[in-house]
């Protein structure tokens, strides 16, 4: 993957708008988002759970502070990665089937809270920074699109920073910080809703198998 770079260049569109430029709602304390919303056309329709309205009132405190201290949860994810290694004897006597639903259900509430995990069943969090590419709304894996604004924000929501210029961001902290320069296969979406906790150690410990073979 090529470096991302600084939003500034890699922006196109409103990213090229000097503030005085701007509407001056969005220049000014009301964000662009709330201008969005009054300039859009009136229905009786609410998408569920997307609507712009639901994203705009989200806070990214816990996000942001994960990848401020990603450091940390580099060195975290690297023990608790070991920890899950050491038990695969009882994950396998209890069966990874089996002990999947358990496993996921803590997976999903932890890494929930801490990334907006959304369950990709492929982590590439100690890849990027700890910034979940899936929160993405293009769900891009390598890298941010042209569209990044000037402030560092999403062009698809406009009060979101951009998962991508904070993963860079967090990717500089961390030990490995060059791992975001690998390119990322496609999704794969028969992954979805399973535990990358559990297939990262089932993977690791076939590979552990092969050398001692
Ligand atoms: S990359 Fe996938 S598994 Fe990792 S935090 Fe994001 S959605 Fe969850």
């Amino acid at each position: 993957m090529a470096e991302p770079a600084p939003a500034s260049t890699t922006a196109r569109g409103p990213a090229s708008a000097s503030p005085e430029t701007l509407p001056p709602a969005a220049a000014g304390g009301t964000t662009q988002a709330a201008v969005v919303r009054k300039t859009a056309p009136k229905s009786d329709y609410k998408p569920a759970d997307v609507s712009p309205q639901r994203r705009v009132q989200r806070r990214y405190s816990v996000r942001l502070w994960s990848v401020r201290h990603s450091r940390g949860l580099e060195w975290l994810y690297a023990r608790f990665a070991d920890l899950f290694l050491a038990l695969h004897p009882l994950w396998k006597a209890v069966g990874y089937a089996r002990a999947e639903a358990p496993v996921k259900f803590v997976e999903k509430r932890v890494k929930g809270f801490l990334f907006d995990c959304r369950m990709c069943g492929q982590c590439v969090l100690s890849s990027t920074g700890m910034s979940c590419p899936m929160n993405c709304p293009k769900q891009l894996r390598n890298g941010p699109c042209g569209g990044v604004r000037a402030n560092g924000h999403c062009e698809v929501e406009p009060d979101m920073p951009c998962v991508w210029v904070k993963a860079w961001e967090g990717s500089r902290n961390m030990v490995h910080a060059d791992a975001i320069l690998a390119v990322q296969k496609p999704v794969d979406q028969s992954l979805r809703e399973t535990s990358a906790w559990l297939r990262v150690t089932a993977l690791a410990a076939a590979a552990r198998g092969k050398e001692a073979a």
